[in-house]
């Protein structure tokens, strides 16, 4: 989403990331691991006449937001089939994805999930790296 997109009363933002327990919809990441504010996004895209009503907001890390971008569908990379994106709001993380062994990667279980870390870029070398250095004390995956 970009940057130019309406902002989001106070009260509302604050109910949101209540609901979101502060953290990326996607990726999980809270603010205080990556020392950023989490942004409110809209589950469908503004520039796809996505409301700025609570029914279509969710909180997202930067990078999440970013990589999603006005998508709503992707590819899923083992049928080739488009699939919607997950749904933070309306589905349930763990019913789509699951943490790699060594917790440092997302993996998608069905055609929603594995849409979603291909199109998010949930496995960025970046972010891969450095929830490599949180497993490492023990940070990492995150609890329920
Ligand atoms: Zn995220």
């Amino acid at each position: 989403m970009s940057r130019s997109r309406r902002k989001v009363p106070v009260r509302l933002a604050r109910r949101v990331r209540q609901q979101a327990c502060n953290r990326c919809g996607y990726c999980l990441s809270s603010e205080t691991l990556i020392g950023a504010a989490m942004e409110i996004e809209h589950l469908i895209p503004h520039a796809l006449g996505g409301q700025t009503i609570e029914e279509n907001l969710w909180l997202s890390c930067r990078r999440c937001n970013e990589f999603k971008g006005a998508q709503t569908h992707a590819l899923d990379p083992e049928t080739a089939e488009h699939f919607a994106l997950f749904d933070p709001r309306q589905q349930i993380w763990d019913k789509h994805f699951r943490w790699s062994e060594d917790g440092a990667s997302v993996i998608g279980i069905a055609s929603t999930g594995r849409a979603t870390v291909v199109a998010l870029r949930l496995n960025h070398p970046v972010i891969v790296t450095t929830r490599r250095l949180w497993v490492s004390v023990g940070w990492w995956p995150p609890g329920e």
